[in-house]
């Protein structure tokens, strides 16, 4: 997957470069190019920005540099502007985009960018949550991050998706590793005792006890089997 990033600060995205992500950039199972607009500006200074139309606060990025530094890829596939206007980003949508061989992603600064670039060469607005942040990098590296996951190759075995929070719906059971007792603090005796058919009845109880209690709007949606359905009753009975 190859995923171009138009953006006025390249440098903020040296994270890329480290952990997970960075490997799969190494080994080549996703390929990301950071596209500086203000190599595009025709203006003297490189200036990207002016104020907007009609007045008020701020400045605007103008529609030149943005649509000259798209006109510069050949193959642009899905055209996001990162905006806290628009669709919120989930695990599903994720694993959606994960299946585009090219995504483009707009990062706005300012007060955003002018309308006719959105109107004209954007697919898809998205938001990374209902709040403003000063630029859209952070929100860039956020989407570059949650849709590599889904990309093959990407996560190694040790670092499975299966299982994760929203994987199958529901948020992801708790985990514990060594040592079995820490300052008295002990591990459930069920996750010691090396019977699987009861750990994983243990887990998948787990996992709705604390999407019932954290996230319970995602109990809507998740696909529940007889037996979840009964264990949600009784967690609902006990409660009564
Ligand atoms: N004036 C805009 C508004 O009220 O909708 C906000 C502009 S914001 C200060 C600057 C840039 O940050 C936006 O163009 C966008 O690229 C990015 N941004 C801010 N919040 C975001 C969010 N929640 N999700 C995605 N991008 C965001």
């Amino acid at each position: 997957m190859t995923i171009n990033i138009l953006t006025i600060l390249p440098e903020m995205f040296a994270p890329l470069q480290s952990s997970i992500i960075g490997r799969a950039v190494k080994d080549g199972s996703i390929t990301i190019n950071i596209i500086n607009i203000r190599d595009f500006s025709d203006k003297k200074h490189h200036n990207t920005d002016d104020y907007p139309f009609g007045g008020g606060a701020g400045m605007l990025m103008m529609p030149q540099p943005i649509f000259d530094a798209f006109s510069s890829i050949k193959e642009p596939g899905t055209r996001i502007y990162m905006s806290p206007k628009g669709r919120v980003l989930n695990d599903s949508l994720a694993r959606e985009l994960a299946e585009c061989e090219n995504i483009t992603i707009l990062c706005g600064h300012y007060e955003g960018v002018d309308q006719r670039v959105i109107d004209n060469l954007i697919d898809m607005e998205l938001s990374v949550g209902d709040y403003v942040l000063t630029g859209g990098e952070m929100p860039a590296m956020i989407v570059v991050d949650a849709v590599s996951r889904y990309v093959g190759g990407v996560l190694g075995s040790m670092e499975s998706a299966h299982g994760d929070s929203f994987g199958d719906g529901l948020l992801e059971y708790p985990q514990y590793t060594r040592p079995a007792d820490y300052k008295g603090m002990k591990v459930p005796q069920v996750l010691l005792d090396g019977n699987h058919a009861l750990i994983n009845k243990w887990r998948r109880e787990q996992q709705l006890l604390l999407t019932k209690k954290m996230r319970p709007d995602l109990l809507e949606s998740a696909e529940l089997s007889q037996k979840d359905r009964e264990f949600l009753l009784r967690l609902e009975e006990n409660e009564e």
